[in-house]
């Protein structure tokens, strides 16, 4: 038998009836761009997000870009971004032509560490965007204290924490504007690609109703240079579909990560993920350190029919695209360590808790 790292089906499955209906009615009705489907989700995920607006674009890396773009960030700029997470935060500041830098994580939450976002703020700098990575919200309550007294804005990469809470509040609409994708294994997903920009700013949400729709709101009439980067009507219909359930679907996934940190107590190989005091993951991934061996034992699980995945084998500054930041091996050593240490388990909400057990009891019968 093989345990594969993710089955979408699973959740398809629960919901296949109520999707052939959406579907339904959005060919039937005709409207397949900006139409009351899009509506819709858009007011349905704002109130999700207890945020006053959410702007649906294309995808998230569109989201994070016309965020910063609605901010007016450009060439010149810096933005700060952390050193350990996907490389898209990363590409959305290069894309407007600012310059990414990198603050290195907390080693406990492997989120950014606010007490080292100060020491990277220079006069050129003008927004920090915290990544609630694999689910866990970041500190916002240091790093909007940050900003404000550098007069700095906060972009949310909610992109893996729909539903993410702090203080009982959910992410996205903790800092100046919130980004996030419905890449179809994300918490919440689309059925291909999609994303949202949410805010509690009218002036940034009229902004980016402009800039992802060719800076037009009335046919034919341009205020700004815009993009095309909206929502389909067919991803929005499946989303409020999705949406309903992923309450749900994040307990889940809430129940599956305590019963992989019970299995997981007493493991000699691997360190358990860790939830700072007061915030609620929504445990996009279920992700280890293996001190030791990680390729190894992910070798060893691989034989064992176990897949697992490593998010990320490679920190964005160490890729050949940011080649010309000039940033050597050793430039940022947390971000590198983890990058040698993670190890993600098979995770997905309806998992069956027996496989938890089967991998972890593969887990134990590596031998270094
Ligand atoms: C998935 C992801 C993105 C990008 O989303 P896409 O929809 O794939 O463009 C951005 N940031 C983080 C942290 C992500 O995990």
């Amino acid at each position: 038998m093989t345990i594969p790292f993710y089955d979408l089906s699973d959740g398809h499955r629960e919901i296949r009836e109520a999707i052939d209906a959406v579907v339904a009615t959005v060919v039937d009705g005709g409207h397949l761009i900006l139409g009351p489907q899009l509506e819709a989700f858009e007011a349905e995920f704002a109130a999700f997000c207890e945020a006053r607006y959410c702007v649906g674009v294309s995808d998230g890396l569109s989201a994070l870009t016309l965020a910063l773009k609605a901010l007016d960030v450009g060439v010149g700029d810096e933005v700060i971004v952390p050193t350990n997470t996907f490389i898209a935060t990363w590409l959305a500041v290069s894309a407007t032509g600012a310059t990414p830098v990198g603050a290195e994580p907390d080693p406990i939450t492997l989120n950014i560490d606010p007490s080292r976002i100060e020491a990277a703020i220079t006069s050129r700098t003008r927004c920090i965007i915290p990544v609630h990575l694999y689910g866990q919200p970041a500190d916002m309550g240091s790093i909007n204290a940050i900003a404000a007294r550098h007069g700095l804005a906060v972009l949310e990469d909610s992109a893996q924490a729909h539903g993410a809470t702090i203080a009982g509040r959910p992410v996205g609409g903790l800092g100046t504007i919130g980004a996030f994708s419905f890449y179809p294994t994300k918490n919440l997903g689309a059925l291909g690609d999609g994303g949202a920009v949410v805010t509690n700013d009218e002036h940034l949400a009229r902004r980016l109703r402009l800039l992802r729709n060719y800076g037009s709101t009335v046919k034919y009439r341009h205020e700004i240079l815009g993009v095309n980067s909206r929502l389909d009507e067919l991803q929005a219909a499946v989303l409020r579909v999705k949406l309903r359930r992923l309450p749900a679907w994040n307990h889940q996934r809430q129940h599956l990560a305590s019963y992989y940190s019970h299995l997981l107590a007493n493991s000699r190989h691997v360190k358990r993920p860790s939830v700072a005091q007061g915030v609620e993951s929504v445990w996009h991934l279920y992700v280890v350190r293996v001190p030791k061996g990680r390729d190894r034992l992910i070798e060893h699980l691989r034989i064992n029919g176990v897949q697992t995945l490593v998010h990320y084998p490679c920190p964005p500054h160490r890729q050949a695209a940011y080649a010309s930041l000039a940033l050597p091996e050793g430039a940022f050593p947390l971000a590198e360590a983890l990058a040698a240490e993670v190890m993600s388990l098979p995770f997905w909400p309806q998992m069956p808790h027996a496989f938890a057990k089967t991998v972890t009891e593969a887990i134990a019968t590596f031998d270094e």
